[in-house]
């Protein structure tokens, strides 16, 4: 299925958990409150993802909230060694397969119900890129998990996203509250989805087709690239980063001695976007990568330290693209 640019797609955007736990597993709220909650903290999206267990809570989707069912899977069984923490979360699927034991097998089973496969939180799990490269047939990886950051700081899997891309990957990136506790690890992290309607089958596709960011706060208007000039217009950030291969990168920092490399700030006349500068804080920015640079994702950081993530692009004979 092709790649969608979220940026140019028609519709507007949608507020979605993918990751939380209810009292099916080991969270503290029962399905019907962890949806109240998650419509209250503004959200318009809820995968509900317990461990082992398909917490189908979908008869709750109104209008304007949709509920998903879904799973979260682990490594098990004799000789997983390591590998005993690797998760993969499932949403959109309806039943659990008890016999898979294995990341690979855990995806295979998630898209045979026409479900998004998504592994969980690397870093807390201490998976590296070849671990990762294992379930490369997943749909994307968790960047970015809100629990796993509160309760050991191994939130961020940055690093092990861009490993596996650098290696050939072809995986999204989502932000997650992995909610437990709601309330203490809710509503921290999301995926901004762009869809023309709220339907449970336009969430799967979207999904699928990277037509989403993550983020933690950031908003991000715009990523446009062409040739070796990307440019990028976002709420008010102390960074913006265009990340790609190792050494490839190009970054923006705010203040009257940020350091700019490879990139200039966005200014007031500039007309490519919406939006002006906003006192030393950056909206925006134009950046220069080097021809070694075959796929690019953009990174902004708020005052707070707060990021937003976009979905990678990839250089092709026919310019920049959602897909390689
Ligand atoms: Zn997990
Ligand atoms: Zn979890």
């Amino acid at each position: 299925m092709p790649a969608v640019d979220p940026f140019r797609a028609p519709g507007r955007w949608y507020r979605a958990c993918l990751h939380a736990h209810t009292t099916s597993s080991d969270g503290q709220m029962p399905p019907e409150s962890l949806v109240r909650h998650y419509r209250q903290a503004g959200f318009d999206v809820l995968a509900i993802t317990d461990h082992w267990h398909v917490t189908d809570a979908s008869e709750r989707s109104t209008d304007d909230f949709l509920v998903l069912p879904g799973i979260e899977y682990n490594a098990r069984g004799a000789g997983v060694g390591h590998l005993s923490s690797f998760h993969v979360v499932g949403v959109g699927v309806r039943d659990a397969d008890t016999e898979a034991n294995a990341p690979p097998a855990f995806v295979d089973a998630i898209h045979a119900q026409n479900g998004v496969a998504i592994v969980a939180h690397p870093s807390w799990s201490g998976l590296d890129a070849a671990d990762l490269l294992t379930a490369a047939a997943a749909d994307a990886v968790e960047v970015w998990n809100a629990g796993c950051e509160l309760e050991v700081a191994r939130g961020d899997s940055s690093p092990q996203w861009d490993a596996a891309l650098s290696r050939g990957a072809v995986l999204g990136g989502v932000a997650a509250d992995d909610s437990h506790f709601p309330g203490l690890d809710s509503a921290r992290a999301w995926v901004a989805l762009r869809l023309a309607a709220l339907t449970p089958e336009n969430v799967l596709a979207a999904l699928r087709d990277r037509c989403y960011y993550a983020s933690r706060g950031p908003v991000l208007h715009a990523v446009e690239a062409e040739g070796d000039t990307v440019r990028v217009a976002c709420t008010p950030a102390r960074a913006i980063h265009v990340l790609g291969p190792p050494t490839a990168g190009a970054g923006l920092n705010a203040g009257v001695m940020g350091l700019a490399h490879r990139a200039e700030r966005r200014r007031r006349e500039d007309s490519w976007a919406e939006g002006t500068t906003d006192g030393e804080l950056l909206t925006g920015g134009t950046f220069h990568l080097p021809p070694s640079a075959r796929w690019l994702r953009v990174v902004v950081e708020d005052a707070s330290g707060r990021r937003a993530w976009s979905n990678p692009l990839w250089r092709t004979a026919q310019g920049w693209a959602a897909e390689p």
